[in-house]
């Protein structure tokens, strides 16, 4: 079980250090989008958070948020949820259906699910391409080197509107130079929207151009 915490409070703190981040970096904050993100954490836990005003939320299975979000945004439609962690080409359908913005997009096969959905449901989540920056074979994401040939294929085979760029940066690596060369690859790809920063790191994502920031222990507590 994760661990009972102020979750409130945490949001107030997080919110916090987003505007003094944004006040050193020289950025107006409302270009910086915070998800909460609340996996593994119950509804419970969520709402109080909601009672304090944060609208978007983000989730990394479909299941989960299955089984959590419908009730809540019955209680609270002014809510956005973002499926934050990998999406198989087999769950593309609800996944269309239940977010408002999907931030791992990162093989053709699933640009071709989600294409096909996009077009039968007529919504239209915000798509993120995740980005492999430190190349771990482990992790999911497009190679740096891969990146330019699969956003024009995104657009041009697949008929998806990219809004923008993901990615986790490597644990035992600093993530400022990952964070640099998303935002470098977004840039010259006329992309806008930057999905980097968690906990540890959404200040120095701030500073290098993160338009949306994942966070998710900081306001919860630690998952356990
Ligand atoms: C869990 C998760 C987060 C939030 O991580 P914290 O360190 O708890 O802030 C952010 N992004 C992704 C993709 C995640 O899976």
């Amino acid at each position: 079980m994760p661990e009972t915490t102020n979750a409130p409070a945490g949001l107030e703190k997080v919110r916090a250090e987003i505007a003094h981040a944004c006040q050193d970096a020289g950025r107006d904050p409302a270009g910086v989008t915070l998800i909460a993100v609340s996996k593994t954490f119950p509804v419970e836990a969520i709402e109080p958070v909601i009672g304090a005003g944060q609208r978007v939320f983000g989730e990394n299975r479909v299941q989960e948020a299955k089984s959590k979000w419908p009730t809540l945004r019955e209680r609270y439609p002014d809510v956005a949820l973002h499926l934050i962690g990998p999406l198989q080409s087999n769950k593309t359908r609800e996944a269309v259906a239940l977010f408002d913005a999907i931030h791992a997009v990162d093989r053709p096969s699933l640009c071709e699910a989600l294409g096909k959905e996009i077009a039968r449901q007529g919504r239209t989540p915000l798509l993120f391409a995740e980005i492999n920056t430190g190349a771990e074979p482990q992790k999911a994401g497009v190679l740096p080197q891969d990146a330019d040939a699969f956003l024009a294929a995104c657009r041009d085979r697949y008929g998806l509107t990219m809004a923008g760029l993901m990615c986790i940066p490597p644990q035992d690596e600093a993530p400022a130079p990952h964070f640099a060369l998303t935002a470098k690859i977004a840039k010259r790809n006329g992309l806008k929207l930057l999905s980097m920063g968690m906990s540890a790191d959404f200040a120095t994502a701030i500073a290098l151009g993160a338009t949306h920031v994942r966070v998710g222990s900081a306001i919860f507590g630690g998952r356990g």
